[in-house]
C-alpha cells in the first residue's frame, strides 16, 4: 500500500472533525501516554492544546536531547536553475512569472560549490525548478561529479523522478532527496498547481517512495505552510513519515516546516501560519517521531531559528541564497522567495554554540557504506 492509499483510510473532513472536537482532557490523557499514537497526536494538534505550548516545548526539548544530543546539522541550498514547467501560485519560478530563466552552467555551480565549501559546508543540497529540458540526468551527472569531491553529502531538490533515475543518481553519488508534497489538501492543491506535470497529486506523492526503493539515506517531506490548515496538514505530514520509516527503515525521514514567503506574483496565503503555530507544530510532531530530523531554513527570521534551535530542530540552513548564481555569479536574477536570515554560516554556526549546541558541518561520510 502506497501512502496515497493509507490517505484515503483517513478522510480529511473526520480528521478535522476529530481535531476540532477534542477537549483539555483529551489532550491531558495524550500527554500522560507513555507512547503517543495517531489519536494522542490529533489531540497535541488540536485548538484545546494551544494553552499547553510550553509543557510541549519542555518535552520536544528533552526528547530531542535524548534522541540527537546537543547538535544542529548545517547545509546550503545550491540553485542550479530557475527554469520551470510549472505554474505554482506561490512561487516565483512559476513558468508564468516574466522573470530572467538561468541554468547554471557545470562550472559556475563548480563556483558556487567551491564557496559553500570554503563557508565550512560538507552537506549540500542541489535545487532547481522543474524542468528536466535544462536539468537533465547527463547535466546532474556532471554537475555531482564535480562536486563529489567536495561534499560528504549532496542531496537533491528538483523534480520528481522514477525509481530507475533515482538509482542512477544514487549512483552518482546523490544520497539525499526533498521532495515537499506542498499540501495535502487535494481541493487546494489542485487549485495552487494551475499547469505542469505537478498537477499530478498522486505522482508526487508517491515520490519519496520511490526515492526510497532507491536506497537514498535521506529522505525529506514537507507542506508549505500557509496553503492549508496548519493541524491537518501536520497530521497528513506525520502519517506519511510513519509510513515511510516502517517501509524505508533504512532511511533517514526528515522533515521541513517551509512557510510561504514573498514571491514574484504576490500571491496571499490564505492559511496564515504563526511563529506560536509554527513552534507547536513542529514540538507536537517530535513528540509524535522522535527519531525524525526536522528542518528549519532561512525563510525564518533569525529570532525564532535561535528560539527553536533547543526546542526539536536538528538541521538548519544558512547564508541561503535562492537564486541560482547568488553565492558567486554577477548576473543577479530572481530568487525563489525572499529569506529571513540574512546572517552568515559563521554566525548562525557561532549562535548555535551560544546556545550550548554543536553546530555540524559534516554528519555522513560515504565509508559508512558497507
Ligand atoms: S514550486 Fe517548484 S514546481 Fe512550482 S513553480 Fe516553483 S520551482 Fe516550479
Amino acid at each position: 500500500m502506497t501512502f496515497y492509499d493509507a490517505m484515503r483510510t483517513h478522510p480529511w473532513r473526520r480528521l478535522e472533525g476529530e481535531i476540532e472536537s477534542r477537549g483539555s482532557h483529551d489532550v491531558d490523557r495524550a500527554l500522560s501516554s507513555s507512547a503517543l499514537g495517531l489519536d494522542g497526536l490529533v489531540s497535541l494538534l488540536s485548538p484545546a492544546a494551544d494553552p499547553y505550548l510550553e509543557e510541549l516545548a519542555q518535552r520536544a526539548q528533552a526528547l530531542t536531547e535524548q534522541r540527537f544530543g546537543r547538535v544542529i546539522g548545517l547545509y546550503a541550498p545550491l540553485y542550479l536553475s530557475n527554469s520551470c514547467t510549472n505554474s505554482c501560485v506561490y512561487c516565483s519560478f512559476n513558468a508564468d512569472n516574466p522573470i530572467d530563466r538561468l541554468t547554471l552552467t557545470p562550472d559556475q555551480a563548480e563556483s558556487e560549490a567551491l564557496y559553500l565549501h570554503e563557508q565550512g559546508f560538507r552537506h549540500v543540497l542541489l535545487v532547481s525548478g522543474e524542468d528536466r529540458r535544462v536539468v537533465s540526468m547527463e547535466y546532474l551527472r556532471e554537475v555531482v561529479g564535480r562536486l563529489r569531491g567536495l561534499f560528504d553529502s549532496i542531496s537533491i531538490e528538483i523534480y520528481p523522478m522514477d525509481t530507475d533515475e533515482y538509482g542512477e543518481l544514487a549512483g552518482y553519488g546523490v544520497d539525499g532527496l526533498i521532495i515537499y508534497q506542498e499540501t495535502y489538501n487535494r481541493e487546494r492543491y489542485d487549485e495552487v498547481h494551475r499547469a505542469g506535470r505537478k498537477k499530478d497529486f498522486r505522482w508526487r506523492l508517491e515520490t519519496p517512495e520511490r526515492g526510497g526503493a532507491a536506497g537514498f539515506r535521506r529522505i525529506g517531506i514537507g507542506a508549505l505552510l500557509g496553503l492549508s490548515a496548519w493541524r491537518m496538514e501536520s497530521l497528513y505530514l506525520a502519517l506519511h513519515a510513519r509510513h515511510l520509516m516502517r517501509l524505508y527503515w533504512r532511511s533517514h525521514i526528515t522533515i521541513s516546516f517551509p512557510r510561504l514567503r514573498p514571491a514574484v506574483g504576490g500571491y496571499t496565503p490564505p492559511c496564515p501560519v504563526t511563529d506560536r503555530d509554527l513552534v507547536h507544530m513542529m514540538t507536537a510532531l517530535r513528540l509524535f517521531l522522535p527519531d525524525a530530523g526536522l528542518l528549519l531554513s532561512t525563510r525564518e527570521s533569525p529570532r525564532l531559528r535561535d528560539h527553536m534551535i533547543p526546542l526539536g530542530v536538528t538541521s538548519m540552513s544558512a547564508g541561503s541564497k535562492t537564486d541560482p548564481g547568488g553565492y558567486t555569479q554577477d548576473s543577479a536574477c530572481e530568487g525563489q522567495f525572499q529569506v529571513s536570515d540574512h546572517r552568515t554560516p559563521r554566525r548562525v554556526a557561532e549562535k548555535i554554540k551560544e546556545k550550548g549546541y554543536e553546530p555540524v558541518w559534516k554528519d555522513w561520510d560515504s565509508a559508512f557504506i558497507p
